[in-house]
C-alpha cells in the first residue's frame, strides 16, 4: 500500500529497483513545498523494511513503526527535530542542521541495525544543511557502510551541493493535474464540485498543500483576510504601507511560515488579477475576486502587475537568503501598485 499520490513513475521505478536488487544508496528527491517528498520518503522506508511478501504492506510491524515514526533504523533528520512531516512547523529556533547532527549520524549508522538489516536515513528539507553539515555528509555518501540507505529531500534544489547531488540518483517529485486533485478531493472528503476546483487550483498541483487547505478550513478563511488586505493596500499612501510591511517583519520573527503563506496568497491574488486582465478569469484560482478585479483592472497597468508578481517571488527568495525581512517587505509594498482613478 503506497500513500503517495500521483508518483506512480518514482513508485515503478522503486518497485522494479527492490526487485532487482539494485536500489541506490542515495537518492535526493526534489520537488516544491508540500509536493508530497516526505510521504514518498515514508512509502520508500515501508518498501525497505516491510516483512510481507508484496511491500509495502503498510500493516505488518516494521511497516506500522515506520508510520508512527519509531523504528529505531530510521534516522529523521531535520531542523529542530520537530516538524511535523510535511507542514514545516518548526518549533525551534535553530535555523539549520548543523555539524554536530550529522557527526552523531555517522556514529549512529555505523552500529549495527537493531530491527531489521539495514539502516535508512531520512534529511527533510537538506537545504537547511550548513556548508560544514555538507561537506560532513558528503564524506558519508562517498563511503556509505554496507546496507545504509540515504534519502535527501530538498524544495530547493540549487542550495545543495553540487557534489551531492552527484553522489544521489534524483527523484523529481511531480505536481500533479487540477483535474487529479478535484477527484480525489471529491472522494475522500466529499467536497462539493467547485469547493473541490477552488481547493485545486490554490493547490497549484501540490497534492499535500490540497490536503492541508481541506484539513484546515481557517486557511481558506485567512485567505480571504489577506485578499482585503491587499486590496486595500492598493489605495493606501506611504504611512499604512510601511505600517503594512511592519506588521509583516513582527510576524516574520515569530512565525515565518504565517508570512510565507501570506506571501503565496500574495502571489496568488496577483496572478488572479493578471488572468482578469488578460480576460482569462475562468483560470483563476477563485470567483470570489473577479468582480473585483474587473473593477480595479483598468486603473493598474499591466506592467506593474508583472513588477508586482517579480518582486514577491524575489521576496520569498530573499527571506530564505536570511536578509533583512523588513527590507524585504518594505521594497514589497513599495513595488505594490498605487490605483490611479482617472
Ligand atoms: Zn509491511
Amino acid at each position: 500500500m503506497w500513500n503517495s499520490l500521483g508518483q506512480d513513475d518514482a513508485i515503478q521505478m522503486f518497485l522494479l529497483a527492490k526487485t532487482e536488487n539494485r536500489l541506490a544508496h542515495s537518492y535526493l528527491f526534489f520537488g516544491p513545498d508540500r509536493v508530497g517528498k516526505a510521504t514518498l520518503a515514508e512509502d520508500f522506508a515501508r518498501l525497505l523494511f516491510c516483512e510481507d511478501e508484496i511491500s509495502p504492506c503498510g500493516d505488518c510491524l516494521p511497516c506500522k513503526r515506520v508510520t508512527s515514526k519509531t523504528h529505531t533504523d530510521i534516522n529523521w533528520i531535520e531542523v529542530g527535530g520537530e516538524r511535523d512531516v510535511g507542514f514545516s512547523k518548526s518549533k525551534s529556533k535553530s535555523k539549520s542542521i548543523g555539524i554536530d547532527r550529522i557527526r552523531e549520524l555517522r556514529t549512529a549508522i555505523n552500529i549495527k541495525p537493531f530491527e531489521g538489516s539495514q539502516r535508512l536515513v531520512v534529511i527533510l528539507g537538506s537545504e537547511d544543511m550548513t556548508l560544514e553539515a555538507s561537506n560532513a555528509l558528503l564524506k558519508v555518501l562517498e563511503e556509505p557502510p554496507e546496507n545504509v540507505f540515504f534519502l535527501l529531500l530538498t524544495s530547493n534544489l540549487s542550495m545543495i551541493l553540487p557534489t551531492i547531488i552527484s553522489r544521489c540518483q534524483l527523484v523529481k517529485i511531480k505536481k500533479v493535474s487540477d483535474e487529479f486533485i478535484k477527484r480525489y478531493m471529491i472522494e475522500k472528503y466529499q467536497f462539493e464540485d467547485s469547493y473541490a476546483l477552488d481547493i485545486a487550483r490554490l493547490a497549484s498541483g501540490k497534492i499535500g498543500m490540497a490536503i492541508f487547505i481541506a484539513d484546515n478550513p481557517d486557511y481558506l478563511e485567512s485567505r480571504l483576510e489577506i485578499f482585503s488586505r491587499i486590496h486595500k493596500l492598493l489605495n493606501s499612501g506611504l504611512e499604512e504601507r510601511f505600517d503594512y510591511s511592519e506588521r509583516l517583519a513582527m510576524d516574520f520573527s515569530r512565525d515565518p511560515e504565517k508570512v510565507h503563506n501570506e506571501l503565496r496568497m500574495w502571489e496568488i491574488w496577483w496572478r488572479d488579477f493578471m488572468l482578469v486582465q488578460f480576460h482569462s478569469s475562468d483560470k483563476a484560482s477563485s470567483t470570489s475576486n473577479v468582480e473585483d478585479f474587473l473593477e480595479l483592472a483598468n486603473f493598474v497597468e499591466i506592467d506593474d502587475v508583472i513588477n508586482i508578481l517579480k518582486t514577491i517571488g524575489r521576496s520569498i527568495k530573499l527571506l530564505q537568503s536570511n536578509v533583512n525581512p523588513r527590507l524585504v517587505f518594505d521594497q514589497l509594498v513599495l513595488q505594490t501598485p498605487v490605483i490611479r482613478k482617472k
